[in-house]
């Protein structure tokens, strides 16, 4: 585990804070959703509470290490000032003189939002000079921001060499809740596996592949796993280079006990488009016409059943093309069994999370992970630097 802001004093310091700002905006900057503002709440008003100087840092879009004036904080500033019912002082730089004299009129409790850091070219390179620049504006340095902590940046890692760091409360959850299903799993564990691609998930199928009881596999990448066992998959998804793999990884579910599902039945059309005709086939007869879009309804009830019984679940990738309505019934219907699971589960994944969320079942959810990319590379068991920066507990 790592150290948080509870296990440092942070009384009357000054405190940088590394938050996830990077929010939808309409056209004219208003911000559109604010979940990733209010994940940022609890920690700042801890920090408020403590009477420390509170300095919040982000990225917002690509700007890619030029200043692009769409990219600017100033409504995030706004916005933030009105959830938290305080003024929040903002700047139109990360470092130099206007930062200074922010600085020095910033009270106990008073909170400073920073120009979006990657306006400098040194924050995505991980430039040193950088991020001991940023360091110097702060006594201690807080990550928050658990969907960039994937990237070795400066301001997500680079600066923690230079100044106490800990954790926040909402990278806390992450890594607790991601962790604990991973290490200290209430079994059955079982996960499931969906998207698009074996090769996007291969890290976290071998990884779990030594933790879990069940996997169940679904989604695009399944296509693959069945042309392995040597079915025709017709206009399906398939990864003709990952055959290989596909069948190792039910070789070594085999050897190590693992039960490895694959979809029996399958919804079918011709195209990918929202008014094709859809049949549903067993998955070992699909047709040379056709392409398999979504689990069918005795593979959902199935997987239904399975998930049911779990004592943790671990839920990545959908298991259908869930954006068009005729191929979102597998992908709801296992989202609705995690709903009704009295285990833990525990979503991660950028589309899987937002399938959850159109479906509005994220309050029934142990954890919906708020990073995509991050939540992967979490449950392919590597470590992120933006967390291994910080201090041990
Ligand atoms: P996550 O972001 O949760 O990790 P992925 O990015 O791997 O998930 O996969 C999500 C995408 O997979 C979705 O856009 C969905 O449409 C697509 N997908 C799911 N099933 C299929 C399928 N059978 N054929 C093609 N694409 C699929
Ligand atoms: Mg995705």
């Amino acid at each position: 585990m790592k150290k948080t802001i509870r296990d440092i004093d942070v009384r009357g310091k000054r405190v940088l804070v590394r938050v996830d700002f990077d929010v939808p905006r309409a056209g004219d900057g208003t911000v559109t959703d604010d979940t990733r503002i209010k994940g940022a709440l609890s920690t700042i008003e801890y920090l408020r509470g403590e009477g420390a100087r509170i300095i919040l840092l982000s990225h917002l879009g690509r700007p890619k290490g030029k200043v692009v004036e769409e990219l600017r904080f100033d409504q995030v500033a706004c916005h933030l000032g009105h959830l938290l019912q305080q003024e929040v002082a903002k700047v139109d730089e990360c470092l130099g003189p206007e930062v200074e004299k922010a600085l020095a009129s910033l009270k106990p409790g008073g909170i400073l939002l920073l120009e979006n850091v990657r306006f400098n070219p040194g924050e995505e390179a991980n430039d040193p000079e950088f991020a001991r620049s940023l360091s110097q504006l702060a006594d201690i340095y807080v990550n928050n921001a658990f969907g960039t902590s994937h990237r070795a940046h400066a301001s997500t890692a680079g600066v923690a060499a230079y100044l106490p760091a800990v954790a926040g409360f909402q990278l806390e959850k992450e890594i607790t809740m991601l962790g604990q299903a991973l290490e200290e799993p209430r079994r059955p564990f079982v996960a499931i596996l969906g998207g698009a691609k074996v090769a996007d998930k291969i890290g976290v199928i071998v990884n779990l592949l030594s933790k879990v009881d069940t996997l169940l596999i679904g989604g695009g990448m399944a296509y693959t796993f069945l042309k392995a066992k040597g079915y025709g998959v017709g206009k399906s998804l398939l990864e003709a280079d990952k055959i290989d793999l596909a069948r190792d990884t039910m070789d070594k579910a085999a050897a190590q006990g693992v039960e490895l599902l694959l979809p029996e039945d399958v919804v079918v059309a011709p195209e990918l488009n929202i008014a094709a005709e859809t049949h549903i086939l067993p998955a070992t007869e699909i047709p040379p016409e056709e392409m398999g879009l979504d689990i069918g309804p005795e593979t959902r009830k199935k997987y239904g059943e399975i998930i049911a019984e779990a004592g943790t679940v671990v839920w990545n990738g959908p298991l259908g093309v869930f954006e068009l309505e005729p191929f979102a019934a597998g992908t709801r219907s296992v989202a609705e069994a995690l709903a009704n699971c009295p285990g833990t589960t525990i979503i991660g994944g950028g589309d899987s999370g937002a399938a959850i969320k159109k479906f509005g079942l994220e309050e029934a959810m142990t954890h919906v992970s708020t990073g995509g990319g991050a939540s992967l590379q979490f449950l392919e068991g590597k470590e992120l630097p933006g967390v291994a920066a910080l201090l041990d507990a």
